[in-house]
């Protein structure tokens, strides 16, 4: 199994590939893709096992995922290389019928809809595994997500586990739901284990995201920044929508390399 100090190796590694991704497609979201990458790394590398499922809500962070998905083993690289080509099957969001993919988002406020019904149907059916959604913060606004969150915590589901990449950011403002308020509203909707990490430490991410003892459904907000771990980048709102051109692609990877 991998430690912390590997994991952190994975995530630059990671960044490295995604800069030239975006800069060489032209896509949008790299911002978000790094906010939420060590929680991707964490789970795919030391949590997810056969019986666990997972929804990336916040589909805008796509290529994060692809990224993640490819260094788990569990996408091809010929699908990984046809990433920017005409005909591919992996746009800015992420689609239904790609390996390793389960549902289609992108439109926001849908993932913690669909993870409940996950998890209800797993556990009705008497099945193993938790259900894991990663959301924006953003999309806690949404009524669909208000609405799932108080089903959960009324089904009791504690197959669940909710991580918020709570990266201070919706779209082009700032976000209405901080992280405080976010454990209010989630505290006040009925749910008991909540934990707040820092998105840049893999152990406070692996240990909230592993403790067996649950209490309930469980939410983790992953204190983030946007475009988290990249210092020229970072919570800089131009990385919500702008791809790097060449020139920034390369001070990008030459500040990466400077920190191994
Ligand atoms: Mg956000």
């Amino acid at each position: 199994m991998t430690n912390s100090q590997d994991l952190s190796k994975i995530a630059r590694e990671l960044r490295k590939e995604l800069i030239v991704k975006h800069m060489q497609t032209k896509m949008a979201h790299i911002g978000s893709d790094f906010s939420c990458l060590n929680a991707l790394v964490t789970l795919y590398m030391k949590v997810l096992d056969k019986d666990d499922r997972f929804v990336l809500s916040k589909g805008h962070a796509a290529l994060a995922l692809y990224a993640v998905l490819h260094r788990a083993g569990i996408m091809s690289d010929e699908v990984y290389g046809t990433l920017g080509q005409e005909g591919s099957m992996l746009g800015e969001h992420p689609l239904y019928g790609i390996k390793g993919i389960e549902f289609a988002t992108g439109s926001l406020g849908h993932g913690l809809s669909l993870a409940a019904g996950m998890a209800l149907a797993k556990k009705l059916n008497g099945e193993k595994g938790i259900v894991y959604t990663l959301l924006s913060d953003g999309e806690c606004q949404e009524g669909s997500t208000l609405e799932a969150m108080n089903f959960i915590a009324r089904q009791q589901l504690e197959n669940l586990t909710c991580i918020i990449d709570a990266n201070k950011w919706q779209a082009y403002d700032r976000t209405l739901l901080p992280a405080d308020k976010l454990e209010k509203e989630f505290k006040g909707g009925g749910w008991e284990d909540i934990r707040q990490v820092d998105a840049r430490k893999f152990d406070e991410l692996q240990s909230a995201l592993t403790d067996p003892k649950r209490r309930g459904p469980r939410l983790i907000i992953s204190n983030s920044v946007l475009a988290m771990g990249v210092k020229e980048m970072e919570d800089q709102l131009q990385w919500h929508y702008k791809p790097p051109t060449k020139e920034q692609a390369e001070q990008f990877l030459a500040s990466l390399d400077k920190e191994e």
